[in-house]
């Protein structure tokens, strides 16, 4: 299977494996418990927890080790929500997140809270002037993503860092899943930050919430305490120590694995452009396509791609079992039709240009194979 569904998950980097074994064999222990191995354990969790720390430019921060970025989006959200409600009960989002901060924040509704969603620009990004508009006395909590995972617009982060200290009440929040080693964003001055290992090559089971002022949170379930009794359960050791590792090797290859990524971006661009009912959705991170086979159904092409040993996915993988539109391209003023047709190619690190030949000649057979349907 020739694999271009990155944004989904990623293939593990070979020494990040080794990591984990490794780290599983020599240290298995409690990093809670207080003999001595366990002292060993905590000893490497500290110093996986300081290096990412420093590869995330992120040194004044705390970080609390999760099981995934859906964990880290709703520990953000509920834990601030539940001490802001006698400040306000506005929210701030964009209309591109993802189900685990989508969702999280339908819940908050119930709770009193008001959603209220930043308008979006035509090429995917919030309009900083809308959400200025937005922000009353009564806004406690903001929450956008650095890079959206259907599109791959990278959102204005530093603008809006900026903007928001004026408004010392609000907590501003960024699920960063999909950003890292994708693109430079300089996260200082957020207060919440959600990353992910497996979607840089890293294991999964691991995930990180970097946290500005550690003192402003709780926890969302109750247990041990054990990561700033933020978050309870035995530590993932292993996983910790090979997400440092996967993050590492990630933004240290990010420049040249971007700028491959490009080429094939564009060469994949140009050789559908001139399919008359094919549709590009704009340009943004390097690594997704995403365009739409106009009256055809995004499933029906997937399958057909998969038939040829080619793996893409339709919208994301969380939201495809959902029946509604996708959000991102109804956000972006997409007709239905454009929508219902979509497919995302994400290229990784291992994406070939012999790979992407291949995408293309399965892309153009597909589209002659489904002939009248598409209009
Ligand atoms: N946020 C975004 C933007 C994502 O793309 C994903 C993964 N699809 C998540 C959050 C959830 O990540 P995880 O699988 O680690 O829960």
């Amino acid at each position: 299977m020739i694999y271009f569904d990155n944004a989904a998950t990623t293939a593990p980097y070979k020494e990040a494996l080794k990591t984990y074994i490794t780290a599983s064999e020599k240290y298995f222990y409690n990093t809670a418990s207080i003999h001595q191995s366990g002292k060993d354990a905590a000893k490497l969790l500290e110093a996986a927890r300081a290096q990412i720390l420093d590869l995330m430019g992120l040194k004044t921060y705390d970080l609390v080790f999760t099981a995934s970025a859906t964990e880290s989006n709703n520990i953000a959200i509920q834990s601030m929500l539940r001490q802001k409600k006698q400040f306000g009960s506005t929210i701030l989002t964009s209309e591109l997140e993802h189900p685990s901060i989508v969702n999280v924040l339908e819940e908050m509704k119930k709770d009193g809270f008001t959603v209220k969603y930043i308008n979006t620009n035509e090429d995917g990004k919030v309009d900083l002037d809308h959400l200025k508009s937005l922000l009353d006395s009564d806004v406690v909590f903001v929450t956008v993503m650095a890079l959206n995972n259907i599109i791959g617009s990278i959102q204005p982060i530093e603008e809006i860092t900026r903007m928001l200290k004026d408004y010392p009440k609000v907590h501003f929040h960024v699920d960063a899943t999909q950003a890292i080693g994708k693109t430079d964003l300089n996260y200082n001055g957020v207060d919440t930050i959600s990353i992910s290992a497996h979607k840089f090559n890293g294991v999964k089971g691991i995930g990180g919430l970097f946290i500005r002022d550690l003192a402003t949170m709780r926890p969302i379930q109750y247990g041990g305490g054990h990561e700033y009794n933020v978050r309870s359960g035995t530590v993932n050791l292993p996983g910790a120590v090979s997400m440092a590792k996967a993050l590492r090797l990630t933004l240290g290859e990010a420049r040249e694995v971007k700028e491959r990524l490009s080429q094939f971006n564009e060469k994949i661009r140009t050789a559908v452009r001139d399919l008359p009912f094919i549709y590009l959705q704009p340009k943004a991170a390097s690594y997704i396509v995403n365009m739409a086979f106009i009256g055809a159904k995004g499933e029906v092409v997937v399958n057909a791609l998969s038939k040829r040993g080619i793996a893409v996915s339709t919208t994301s993988a969380c939201a495809s079992k959902l029946a509604t539109l996708n959000e991102t391209l109804l956000a972006l003023n997409n007709e239905d039709k454009i929508i219902e047709g979509s497919i995302r190619i994400s290229m990784g690190r291992h994406t070939s240009e012999d790979d992407v030949n291949k995408l293309i000649t399965a892309l153009r057979e597909v589209y002659e194979e489904l002939g009248d349907v598409l209009k």
